[in-house]
């Protein structure tokens, strides 16, 4: 009897193990390739990069191109981000070991995940229930305990966690939401793609003695935020 429970202990840890560590090659060459060589330059954020399995992210029939240069199709007409997408805006918020990250839009959990490697804490919110509770199961799955995630409209935010030092907004909206401004805690950083559904620019916005400035940095293309009744905002 004990030693059946061994061997299936056993069974269950190497199985996980070998999940995790399956396209190892593939991701390595996605953080040369895709990421170091486009100028993705931040060691902690190429580690994490190296560290988090893509794959056990997106769907089980695009596993095999979970490495590729490209977004790919989850659940709700959604999409998890093109790798380098994921970097350029994770980056560009500076992240430091205590920072308290606030994510609008959870989708795969992908995003969630490489933050969590970066920061203190993240809180992660997403308009469908079925794509919040497949990441949550993810993040359990890979042992994360710094990834807080609910059902929400994250047009609002989520002000009873706020303020935030970094705010990443991962589906675009016409405009920066208020809320989002104010959430931000001194000092802090908000990434965002504004703009008309097709191209939006990503902007980076930053919080300076209760004053925010805007910069722009590229032009992207991303999922549309939708409100509840299924229209955009
Ligand atoms: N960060 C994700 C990318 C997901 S795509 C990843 O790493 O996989 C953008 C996500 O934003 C979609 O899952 C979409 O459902 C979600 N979304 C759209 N409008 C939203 C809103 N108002 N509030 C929260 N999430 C929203």
């Amino acid at each position: 009897m004990k030693a059946a429970i061994f061997f299936l202990g056993w069974l269950v840890v190497t199985n996980c193990y070998a999940q995790n560590n399956l396209f190892n090659h593939e991701r390595y060459l996605m953080v040369e390739q895709q990421l170091k060589q486009r100028g993705i330059k931040d060691k902690r954020v190429l580690a994490a990069f190296s560290k988090v399995p893509r794959h056990l992210f997106v769907l089980p029939e695009y596993q095999k191109q979970a490495y590729a240069d490209s977004p790919l199709p989850i659940n709700e007409g959604q999409t998890i981000s093109q790798p380098y997408v994921v970097a350029v805006m994770t980056e560009i918020l500076e992240l430091q070991c205590s920072d308290r990250v606030l994510e609008i839009g959870t989708g795969s959990g992908y995003q969630a995940a490489i933050l969590a490697q970066l920061c203190d804490s993240v809180f992660t919110v997403e308009l469908f229930q079925e794509l919040s509770k497949k990441a949550g199961q993810v993040f359990t799955q890979l042992n994360y305990t710094n990834i807080y995630y609910k059902v929400g409209d994250g047009y609002k935010g989520w002000p009873e966690k706020a303020p935030f030092d970094a705010i990443i907004v991962t589906c675009s909206p016409t405009h920066v939401p208020q809320a989002l401004k104010e959430q931000l805690a001194e000092g802090g950083r908000l990434i965002i793609p504004v703009g008309d559904r097709g191209i939006q620019q990503l902007v980076l916005l930053r919080k300076k003695k209760g004053k925010v400035s805007e910069k722009r940095i590229l032009p992207v293309r991303f999922v549309p935020m939708l409100n509840k009744k299924g229209g955009s905002y």
